[in-house]
């Protein structure tokens, strides 16, 4: 029972193991019953060959002996040697059959089971190897039947088993042989077509649900995460909305109260416009943000020179500067005159964004606007000599409601926004930050000259 399995395992191994990867094709079919001959063919060959051996040798027939030991031999090598890809004993399988039929027919006449070889090659080939080698088998055999007709008609007995049959007897065999061959590579040829269709189609079907499937899920996870951002993002937003509200409300029942001198009203009021503004703030990006998400920002390419758009700009931030920052810029000489193609409301928004992190992170030195060309790009840098960003926030800091620090006024939306638009703008937004030592903020859109 154990050496059984042993010899069916390899076999197993021999013939389909790499197959099972294809699932269930034609061609995973066609193995199979490749497997189960050469399972069957070692003991079945053994069984036939033994007797054989023993006939031919009592009746001396040597070229038989020869043939089918030869055979057996060879067959059984190259079957169940690991040497030999699958074509190669399917080829050897047609060979051996072939020349041990058309030797059986050739010595032993209709006292051998020649035909039956014949014909089993014919079916073999259409039902393993493909619909032309069946047909082309058939072809072979019907060659051979003119041929021994003609040796028949010529009274050409070079052979021993052409003694058993006259022309005309022989005409009516091969004929019938002719009919049975043909009838039977036609037959086969149509059911493994019609076979190899139907599981074709079934094997694209299940690949298509397959398919189908894995979408369905990639869409359910996406619409389950989706979801969830946005409940997060309305918990987020009624948490920063909620703050400088309480600010306003707090402070304005404040300045009602009558204790509240002049100089406590000023500070009040102060703390009210502040939070007003951020308040305002707030609203504008959760603006931004839902049309991003809802895809209706609209780009608004126009051609501008660049020197002018970025002079008022320059102006308003040397203006904003803290006291003890200097806000510089460089523009190289060949810039000064350069048309732009691009929508210049939203790069001032993502630059003012940019400058304003600058100024509210740097608490001293410097905050330079870079503008450099880059092949077919137009590179905005935004550099500053503050508190830089430390590397495990890097992946983060484009994300929504990220912070490196709580305690400075925003709500952590302004560089996914920005990002957003730089991609809108078909462009990107980058940033390179080293902790204590400072950040560059480079903005990146196609650009004409
Ligand atoms: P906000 O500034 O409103 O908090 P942003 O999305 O613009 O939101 O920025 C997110 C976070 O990235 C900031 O809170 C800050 O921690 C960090 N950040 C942005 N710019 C800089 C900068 N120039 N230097 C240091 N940290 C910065």
């Amino acid at each position: 029972m154990k050496l059984l399995r042993i010899y069916k395992d390899y076999i197993y191994d021999l013939i389909l193991r790499n197959q099972e990867k294809d699932g269930e094709t034609l061609e995973f079919w066609k193995a199979r019953i490749l497997y189960t001959i050469i399972l069957f063919f070692g003991p079945f060959s053994l069984l036939a060959y033994t007797p054989a051996l023993i006939i031919t040798i009592q009746e001396r027939i040597w070229s038989i002996l020869i043939l089918d030991t030869v055979i057996f031999i060879v067959l059984n090598f190259v079957l169940y040697s690991r040497a030999f890809s699958i074509v190669t004993k399917k080829i050897f399988i047609v060979i051996c059959l072939y020349i041990l039929g058309a030797g059986l027919l050739f010595f032993m006449g209709n006292f051998g089971p020649g035909i039956l070889y014949l014909l089993a090659l014919s079916c073999f080939s259409a039902l393993v190897i493909s619909k032309p080698a069946g047909i082309a088998t058939f072809y072979v055999n019907l060659g051979l039947y003119l041929l021994i007709g003609f040796f028949l008609h010529l009274k050409l007995r070079v052979f021993t088993g052409l003694e058993y049959y006259d022309f005309e007897s022989w005409m009516g065999v091969g004929a019938n042989l002719v009919l049975l061959n043909l009838v039977l590579v036609y037959s086969i040829n149509m059911l493994v077509t019609g076979l190899s269709r139907k599981i074709e189609s079934e094997y694209n079907m299940r690949k298509y649900i397959e398919k189908e499937n894995v979408e369905l899920q990639i869409a359910r996870n996406r619409a389950e995460e989706a979801d969830r951002l946005k409940s997060a993002f309305l918990a987020n937003m009624s948490h920063e909305i909620r703050t400088p509200m309480n600010a306003i409300v707090g402070f304005s029942e404040l300045l009602h109260s009558r204790q509240v001198d002049d100089d406590k009203k000023k500070r009040y009021s102060q703390i009210i416009l502040n939070n007003s503004e951020l308040l305002l703030s707030i609203m504008d990006q959760i603006i931004d943000l839902s049309k991003i998400d809802a895809g209706v920002i609209r780009i608004d390419q126009q051609h501008f020179s660049l020197n002018e758009f970025i002079e008022p700009l320059v102006s308003n931030y040397k203006l904003l500067c803290p006291e003890n920052l200097v806000f510089s810029v460089d523009l190289a000489e060949d810039l000064t005159e350069m048309e732009v193609l691009s929508d210049p409301n939203k790069i001032s928004q993502i630059l003012n964004n940019l400058v304003s992190n600058a100024f509210k992170f740097t608490p001293e030195g410097e905050v330079r606007l870079i503008l450099e060309k880059e092949g077919a790009y137009l590179l905005f840098s935004v550099q500053d000599t503050g508190s830089g960003i430390p590397a495990h926030a890097l992946p983060k800091i484009f994300d929504r409601f990220y912070q490196v620090v709580t305690h400075k006024s925003g709500v952590g939306l302004g560089l996914s926004i920005s990002k957003s638009l730089a991609e809108l703008l078909g462009g990107s937004l980058e940033v390179s930050s080293e902790a204590g030592k400072g950040s560059r903020f480079t903005l990146r859109i196609p650009a004409i000259s």
